[in-house]
């Protein structure tokens, strides 16, 4: 049975996580942390995730059950993210990150815990956007080179805070990985005014925020004569929450490093 400690519970996907790791006969709920200060420490986390008392309450800090933990699931921001790990790193925790919208230092900063913390880290949990991910690759190799151009277009509700997502850039860097185009160099994340014309090589990039989208991606390959369009749509959170217990049970086996989807669902 791995013990299961989620960071930000009270947060859209903290509230979903709990229902996942309740539905997973393989993983037990070992606590829940709240931001520092929140008029919600010392609530169970099945009320407030609408399941029913589980007799597990919030707390505002991990120290106070880490040593309870086999695995951290931690969806929340990069600063928040980057401590959990430090503390993870001193108790010998495992953890999951979805987490997104990391700066190049921040990621930098995670990449150093990767010899002594096992880690999965990936901005998107679903089974289904990680196929998609090698259904975009193989897109890429065949027809990157052939005169099509690349386009991304992902859509989020209205409360997301970075962009674009970090599934769509980790569309592109597997896009770019696979035509030896550096994102950095190639990717187009903003055409206003006089841009001029598009470029061959370019990877664009578009982002819409409406409502209540849980998460759509498409990449489009465009040519004289046809496109073709591979897309993902997310309808529940619950993928991804799904996915992040998955993965927390894997890596519950693993030795230190750093892990992503792909590894946990056989695909790499
Ligand atoms: P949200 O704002 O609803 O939830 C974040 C929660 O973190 C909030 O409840 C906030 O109170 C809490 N928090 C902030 N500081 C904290 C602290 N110090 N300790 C404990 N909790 C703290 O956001 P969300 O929609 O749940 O998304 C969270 C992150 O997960 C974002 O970066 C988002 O892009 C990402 N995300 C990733 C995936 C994936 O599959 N990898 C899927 C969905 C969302």
């Amino acid at each position: 049975m791995t013990r299961i400690a989620i960071v930000g519970v009270a947060g859209r996907m903290g509230r979903t996580l709990v229902n996942a790791v309740q539905q997973d006969a393989e993983a037990t709920l070992a606590g829940g942390i709240v931001e520092p200060g929140s008029s919600l420490v010392g609530a169970d986390l099945g009320e407030l995730s609408g399941q029913g008392k589980l007799g597990v309450a919030a707390v505002d800090s991990l120290a106070q059950i880490v040593d309870d933990v086999d695995v951290l699931i931690d969806f929340t921001t990069p600063q928040v993210t980057l401590s959990n790990l430090a503390i993870c790193a001193e108790h010998g925790k495992r953890i999951v990150i979805g987490t997104t919208g990391l700066s190049d230092d921040e990621l930098a900063e995670l990449d150093g815990y990767r010899d002594r913390v096992p880690m999965v880290f990936a901005p998107n949990m679903s089974v289904g956007v990680n196929l998609t991910l090698k259904l975009l690759e193989t897109a890429a190799r065949a027809l990157g080179d052939e005169g099509y151009d690349i386009e991304v277009i992902e859509s989020h509700h209205r409360h997301k805070v970075d962009a674009p997502s970090g599934t769509a850039l980790k569309m592109g860097e597997v896009m770019a990985d696979a035509m030896a185009r550096p994102l950095k160099e190639y990717g187009v994340f903003e055409r206003v005014g006089q841009c001029g014309p598009r470029t061959d090589k370019e990877i664009g990039f578009a982002t819409v925020r409406a409502g209540d989208i849980v998460g759509e991606h498409t990449v489009m390959f465009a040519t004289e004569g046809e496109r073709i369009e591979i897309t993902h749509k997310a309808s529940s959170r619950m993928t991804f929450a799904k996915g992040a217990v998955r993965a927390a049970r894997w890596v519950s086996e693993r030795p230190a490093g750093r892990y992503d989807m792909q590894d946990v669902i056989g695909l790499n």
